[in-house]
């Protein structure tokens, strides 16, 4: 995996109320289902982690996405809009809600549900 990505697991993992470091494994749980994840100490994710654009990176710079885009500071990655989530939902929410664009009403509920769950699993990354 390179290292840029490895970087956005670690920072979506380090800033997440619901991951654990413990045995050189981090273990979260899905952002949609719940499901238990676990990914190795570096990031690199063990089995189906993934990692998520809360609000989806192509949003981004879209007028009818402000509202959502300005709460994460217009920046896809950062870490308010990063989440680890197994590669069904991922998948399942890119394909139903992102594609549709951000007029599309439902896919922007679905969207502020989800970043909403994210911002109540926020913690303060510990300091170096
Ligand atoms: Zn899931």
């Amino acid at each position: 995996m390179r290292p840029a990505l490895r970087r956005l697991f670690l920072l979506a993992l380090s800033t997440d109320s619901d991951a654990l470091l413990h045995a050189a494994e981090w273990e979260t749980r899905c952002l949609h289902c719940r499901r238990r994840l676990r990914l190795r100490d570096d990031g690199e994710p063990l089995g189906h982690a993934t990692l998520e654009h809360v609000v989806p990176q192509a949003w981004f710079g879209k007028r009818a996405a402000k509202a959502l885009t300005m709460l994460v500071g217009d920046d896809a990655n950062d870490p308010r809009n990063l989440a680890i989530a197994c590669a069904a939902c991922n998948h399942g929410k890119g394909m139903s809600h992102d594609a549709r664009g951000p007029k599309d009403e439902r896919a922007r509920v679905v969207v502020e549900r989800l970043l909403e769950r994210r911002l109540a699993r926020w913690r303060e990354p510990a300091a170096p």
